[in-house]
């Protein structure tokens, strides 16, 4: 089908059947011309903490010795309130839930940390991340009416298609269910790929490479999209090249998580990652909570803009990042940060103390990468580190692995021990499968 006829279908059914989505998508597009982004990401933080404060008993409690009765007039009144940890987020759903969210408003979702203690929450229906995600696929050229590919960990069931199917009509959009993928699904997907040219190809950043890696290792040309956006875990920058090798098209990083899906995305030009500062509100502060100079690594807080049903107000979710000083060449007005590189709270730890952190590791094995599949680091008890790896050439990666260990062995000061072991497959967590995996008590 040709694409003017996919766009007028697009358009109609956006503007008819979803004026609400429409009319989000026009102001979306609209706040970046003529608007003080900062200001208006401060307007809608007064608004939000006022929101918290009448209608989530958490916050009433946790706020209430801060006198905030006119809410906040200040940013240096944002930076007194107090912050909002995981184990806050994790035993409080029912407090910090805005009362009146219903169904209707509301959709209940679960995080898949690698720490195995999900954290439930609210995303609101009334700010859905579509209008967001839009704007990333504008960045790269890419029309929301055109063809689409997804590369996912999961299954879904024949309604899920046949609903998908009928809700994009005429667009096509086709899926892999990467898990174990049989050589005919595979077949079967290079087939339809090159069938509808899809312009973008989304998933998991290590169901995405495996497939990458498939289309490497025998050799299969497929018709290049616009762009391969991953999401879901760190990406290795080995990954990325060996994915814009395969894919012949370049890929996107950003940074969300399940608690705020879209937080910033790279653009064309990619030097940095866009913070989306009209929806989310990102800190980066120190040791003391406090704010750290541009192009310096701070710890990321977290302030959803548009989720009224669940308020998340400076959430500490353990990440780590920093604000970039330049702005992009490309003339977008949304600062930029810098690549998140894995979580501070997933580290190697040793007897004496010293931890190693998450985002260390990632670049001190990045040179190795292209010789697996995928890989995991495992803490024990015994502190202990297993590597797990699924090689991709047998011979070169049991040697790289060996030799991996040993570097990690030499930066604990060799008070740990690092055990290599070729698997089938890495252990999973939820929906993710995270580079680290520490099972010591005090984590
Ligand atoms: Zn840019």
């Amino acid at each position: 089908m040709k694409n003017s006829l996919r766009k007028a279908v697009f358009l109609f059914k956006t503007k008819i059947l979803n004026p609400k989505l429409e009319r989000l998508n026009q102001r979306t597009q609209k706040v970046l011309k003529n608007t003080d982004l900062a200001n208006f990401n401060f307007s809608r933080r007064q608004a939000l903490v006022k929101h918290a404060l009448n209608n989530s008993t958490f916050y009433q409690e946790k706020y209430k010795n801060l006198e905030l009765t006119a809410g906040i007039k200040t940013n240096d009144d944002f930076l007194k309130l107090p912050l909002l940890t995981r184990d806050e987020l994790r035993d409080n759903f029912e407090a910090i839930k805005a009362i009146k969210v219903t169904k209707l408003n509301g959709e209940k979702v679960s995080t898949s940390g690698s720490t195995g203690n999900p954290v439930a929450l609210i995303h609101d229906k009334r700010h859905p991340e579509t209008p967001i995600r839009w704007r990333i696929l504008r960045w790269w050229g890419v029309q929301p009416w055109e063809n689409q590919a997804f590369i996912y960990r999961y299954k879904r069931s024949f309604w899920q298609r046949l609903g998908n199917r009928l809700l994009w009509w005429p667009t096509k959009r086709i899926f892999l269910a990467a898990a174990n993928p049989t050589k005919e699904q595979l077949q079967t997907f290079v087939l339809d790929f090159n069938r509808i040219q899809p312009t973008l190809v989304q998933g998991y950043v290590d169901v995405v490479f495996e497939f990458a890696l498939y289309l490497l290792d025998n050799n299969i040309k497929i018709h290049p999209p616009k762009m391969v956006w991953v999401t879901s875990a760190p990406l290795f920058e080995e990954q990325r090249e060996l994915m814009q090798k395969a894919f012949g098209a370049p890929v996107c990083d950003q940074y969300g998580n399940t608690e705020i899906m879209l937080i910033a995305a790279e653009c064309k030009r990619q030097q940095g990652l866009h913070i989306m500062q009209d929806t989310v509100h990102i800190e980066f502060v120190d040791q003391n909570n406090l704010p750290v100079p541009p192009n310096t690594n701070g710890r990321i807080l977290l302030t959803d803009l548009t989720n009224y049903a669940f308020p998340i107000i400076r959430y500490d979710i353990g990440d780590e990042g920093g604000y970039l000083s330049e702005p992009c060449s490309c003339g977008n007005p949304l600062p930029l940060m810098k690549n998140v590189r894995g979580r501070q709270a997933h580290n190697i730890q040793t007897p004496s103390g010293l931890r190693i952190k998450g985002d260390h590791l990632m670049v001190m094995f990045s040179g190795f990468m292209k010789h697996f599949k995928e890989i995991q680091l495992r803490q024990e008890q015994d502190f202990t580190v297993y590597l797990d790896y699924v090689p991709r050439k047998e011979n070169l990666a049991a040697r790289e692995a060996q030799e991996m260990a040993a570097m990690l062995m030499s930066r604990s000061r060799a008070e740990i021990k690092v055990v290599c072991k070729e698997v089938k497959k890495i252990k999973q967590v939820g929906t993710k499968t995270p580079l680290i995996i520490n099972n010591l008590k005090n984590q």
